[in-house]
């Protein structure tokens, strides 16, 4: 008998990519390689046991805790195997979703380039029905979806497509328990709820293990950019104790590895812009402890070049613990070289230093990560709103002078999200020629480095090989031609440049 609470994710979301989280930006990708390839090299799924997930995304399990502190039992479900979950007894399915219809940034600007559906969209539409559809075989129930894509579905008529009952945007360990909590009393709940923060004391350990054997060390950013999500406003780091009891479920149930979330990994602990060095240090020391392999998933330029010490004592500490690791690495953001627009939409990225400083600060940082063999994964921004050719030059001399650092550099299309939510989402049609040179720039930036750094980086020779001989050399030959004409600031899909002068400037950005 199963609980009346199941739940799941879609398939992009229960995949360990071969032991590369770095390969989940696949699932932003629009499909351009059949399902099977997809599946067999790309997102392999997780196991699943009796139709129970073994590993599920941190946000599932962090639903699954809070639930279970609430006294409300729960599964999770592999979304291959919903129907040996799924039975008489659900009265609710809650499925997390991280870009369930392609919106987010990378996806957004990848389908838009290539003007087809990411599989992160694809895979979501897909579960979603198939639970809507083994839940009405079994006399029906609520389908209830959250996670950080959640915005994404924040309309009455894609819910009703979709056939979601209930939407969480935001944290859900209150707010979602609760819906969940009056779905199962048969009593009414908002169709479309936005979730508060959750205070630190009431954030749930996990219970079982997270997919890449993710730990989330602090919750919120602090550094205020406004073109990110709210929930990223406070920083909150969470107890060391906490921490290390999430970093022993996982290795329990069979973790190769620990990933350490937070949105800045030098600020665990800090109380402002300077990261806390002892807090930092203490927090590896204690995690190589249980074991040598600690990854990160995020962290800040402006951190790195605040505290080189603190970047070269947690490197030497993870060096003489033997993870074996070729090198570490982060995503990291530097979204534009404008001082304008720094100052305009994110002049706390900067801190310490002020925003016309800040273009330096990720030189320096690049310098210093380099010399601990530190590979940033760095994403850009383009058409802020308001953003003129000229501060798309910058951001390519910028791109320029990192070319030296073994490094990728993702440029991604401006999203309406956070403080600039209901602005208008920056377009192919919206690019300026520099635009086009920008993302020829990086094109070749990773060209430079990806060979070197997937043969280095992904543990599975068949995934290594795959990647190698196919995706990269069939990515190399249909671009070399595009290529040429974006350098010239041609769009290659028209072979003209665009005319427009300047990228509007949404509303929204006027407030
Ligand atoms: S630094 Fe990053 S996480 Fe923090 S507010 Fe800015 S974009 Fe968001």
């Amino acid at each position: 008998m199963s609980p009346e609470v199941v739940l799941t994710a879609d398939r992009t979301l229960m995949s360990e990519y071969g032991g590369s989280l770095f390969m989940g930006f696949a699932a932003c990708a629009p499909k351009l390689i059949p399902d099977f390839f997809y599946r067999l090299f790309l997102c392999s799924p997780v196991k699943a046991a009796r139709g129970v997930a073994v590993a599920a995304p941190d946000g599932t399990r962090k639903m699954e805790a809070a639930l279970l502190e609430a006294g409300i039992d729960v599964r999770v479900a592999h979304p291959d195997h919903l129907e040996e979950v799924i039975d008489e007894h659900t009265k609710v399915v809650g499925i997390t979703t991280n870009d369930p219809r392609g919106l987010g940034p990378a996806s957004s600007t990848f389908s838009t380039l290539v003007g087809k559906k990411t599989y992160s969209a694809l895979f979501f539409e897909r579960t979603v029905r198939e639970v809507r559809k083994v839940l009405d075989s079994n006399g029906g129930g609520k389908v209830v979806v959250g996670g950080p894509g959640a915005w994404q579905l924040e309309d009455e008529q894609v819910l009703d497509e979709y056939g979601i009952d209930h939407l969480i945007v935001g944290e859900g360990e209150i707010t979602g328990v609760e819906v969940i909590r009056r779905v199962l009393r048969g009593e009414s709940a908002p169709r479309v709820v936005h979730g508060e923060a959750v205070p630190l004391e009431r954030i749930p350990n996990i219970r079982h293990r997270t997919i890449g054997g993710l730990v989330e060390i602090a919750r919120g950013c602090g550094r205020g950019c406004k073109f990110c999500q709210p929930n990223l406003r406070f920083l909150r780091a969470r107890p060391l104790s906490e921490i290390l009891q999430e970093v022993k479920v996982n290795l329990r149930e069979g973790a190769k590895s620990v990933c350490l979330h937070s949105e800045d990994v030098w600020r665990y602990g800090a109380k402002g812009p300077i990261p806390d060095e002892d807090k930092v240090i203490t927090l590896f020391e204690r995690v190589l402890e249980l074991t040598p392999h600690v990854g990160v998933s995020h962290a800040a330029f402006a951190s790195v070049a605040c505290k080189p010490g603190l970047v070269k004592r947690v490197t030497e500490l993870l060096d003489s613990h033997g993870g074996g690791a070729p090198w570490y690495s982060a995503q990291m953001g530097i979204e534009t070289a404008s001082p304008e627009l720094v100052r305009r939409y994110m002049p706390g990225k900067p801190l310490p230093w002020k925003p016309e400083e800040w273009a330096d600060v990720v030189l320096r940082a690049h310098e210093i990560l380099a010399e601990n063999h530190w590979v940033p994964c760095s994403t850009l921004i383009s058409g802020l709103p308001g953003e003129t050719a000229r501060d798309v030059e910058l951001t390519i001399e910028l791109v320029e002078r990192l070319r030296e650092f073994k490094s990728l550099i993702v440029p991604l299309f401006f999203v309406p999200i956070g403080m600039l939510k209901g602005g208008k989402f920056f377009l192919k049609e919206d690019m300026l020629p520099e635009h086009w040179k920008l993302l020829a720039i990086c094109m070749e930036h990773n060209f430079h480095w990806v060979d070197e750094l997937a043969q280095e980086h992904l543990q599975n020779r068949l995934q290594r090989a795959f990647v190698r001989k196919v995706v990269l050399r069939m990515f190399r030959q249909k671009l070399r031609e595009p290529l040429k004409l974006m350098k010239e600031g041609i769009d290659p899909t028209k072979g003209e440049a665009p005319i427009r002068a300047q990228t509007p400037t949404p509303v929204a950005a006027e407030s």
